[in-house]
């Protein structure tokens, strides 16, 4: 049997160990409260990427490289190895460049959110935690519910009233504790840590956890097996806690670890909503956090965060990348949603769409330039979507 190559935590600002025996948040240092991010020993490792290839077409065929040590606490729907497809059909915008969308609308629950979900119930599983909570614009809810009904725990899940209908029906559905918050995702946060420190629950709050970072970032694993071992010269991402921003690039460090890349790195370009766009402006005023940033309601459920708790590891990100920042309107967004839909049959989630109108406006300004390669990072299906999108 295949072994996880796991063997500790390590705080991402100030570098403290954890050990990963225990349930950890973040870190334990009361001045820092960094983000946790898993450690591996890449030098033990004995697979190959030829041997990669006979393996089942989900995230776990990376499983060395998570932190599950007992393959029977995995839980799995069927999550990963999602299609990178090209856009063909929009030639006025992409003639010179290739332009690809990694498209995780087929994942369970439709929505990228089933990655990091997988990973972090699997691991609460092993660790005996009974039951989670998590505070969502609605996606992660979703996730959260179907994992834990299929691990046999219990979730509760915290979102605001302003989501659609699909969200809501789903946690339900799956037979999670579904409470309504009026407010944003700030507001439920602050509801399900009081909860979680009274009843004994686990928060699965976006970075609070070390594990939902490492679902997310076998995007980055993914990206660079199906365009085999290269990768593209721009990411564009839709940035709500960051998680996928992260994990990606910390799944670049890793496969160089593994020999299995070089240091080339796309330049990461985080695009966000204007009603919640505090990482856009702190990266273009050159500041090192963010501020609470909410304008209200956007389209775009999942980008509405107001201030991320990892801001500072986002903006890290970018600087190292040599990326870039966009803010997108709402009407920008069903534009270009729209316009995916009409050419090209596919149906993105706002936040998906955000990247294709942050697509044009980089290529016209000519930041992504002729020759490159741009990978959209479509984090989910519209379908759930409908209240917002349809007129
Ligand atoms: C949650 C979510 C995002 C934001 O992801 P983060 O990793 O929190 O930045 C983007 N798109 C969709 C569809 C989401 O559900
Ligand atoms: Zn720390």
């Amino acid at each position: 049997m295949t072994k996880s190559l796991f063997t500790h935590l390590e705080c991402a600002l100030c570098g403290k160990e954890h050990s990963k025996e225990k349930v950890n948040t973040v870190c334990e240092n009361a001045e820092c409260r960094g983000i946790l991010s898993a450690q591996y020993d890449f030098s033990r490792n004995t697979l190959t990427k030829e041997e990669l290839k006979n393996r089942p077409a989900t995230l776990w065929r990376y499983k060395e490289f998570l932190p599950v040590s007992d393959e029977r606490n995995i839980v799995s729907l069927g999550e990963g190895f999602t299609p990178i497809l090209q856009l063909n059909n929009l030639g006025e915008h992409t003639r010179g460049k290739q332009v690809l969308l990694k498209d995780e609308s087929n994942e369970p629950t439709g929505s990228f959110k089933s990655r990091g979900l997988s990973v972090a119930v699997s691991k609460s599983r092993e660790l005996g935690v009974r039951e989670l909570v998590i505070p969502t614009a609605g996606n992660a809810g979703g996730a959260l519910a179907a994992y834990s009904a299929r691990a046999g725990l219990k979730a509760h899940v915290f979102m605001p009233e302003l989501t659609p209908r699909a969200f809501k029906a789903e946690a339900r559905l799956f037979g999670a504790n579904v409470t309504e918050v009026d407010g944003n995702i700030s507001d439920c946060g602050k509801l399900a840590n009081a909860l979680a420190a009274e009843n004994g629950w686990f928060d699965v709050s976006t970075l609070k956890e070390p594990y939902r970072l490492e679902g997310k970032k076998t995007m980055g694993y993914e990206i660079a097996e199906q365009l085999n071992w290269t990768l593209p010269d721009v990411i564009l991402y839709p940035t709500g806690g960051g998680t996928g921003i992260i994990g990606i690039w910390k799944a670049f460090g890793e496969l160089e670890q593994l020999g299995w890349i070089g240091g080339k790195r796309p330049r990461m370009v985080a695009v966000q909503s204007d009603s919640c766009n505090g990482i856009h402006l702190a990266f273009q005023n050159n500041e090192t956090t963010s501020t609470f940033k909410d304008n209200g309601f956007t389209v775009a459920n999942g980008l509405r965060v107001p201030k991320p708790y990892a801001d500072r590891v986002i903006l890290q990100v970018l600087r190292e990348s040599g990326g870039n920042s966009v803010s997108v309107s709402d009407a920008g967004i069903l534009a270009a949603l729209k316009e995916l839909a009409s050419r090209e049959g596919l149906l993105p989630a706002p936040e998906g769409a955000a990247l294709w109108h942050a697509y044009k406006a980089l290529s016209q300004s000519g930041w992504i330039k002729d020759g490159e390669t741009a990978l959209l990072l479509n984090t989910g299906s519209g379908y759930k979507y409908l209240d917002n999108i349809e007129e």
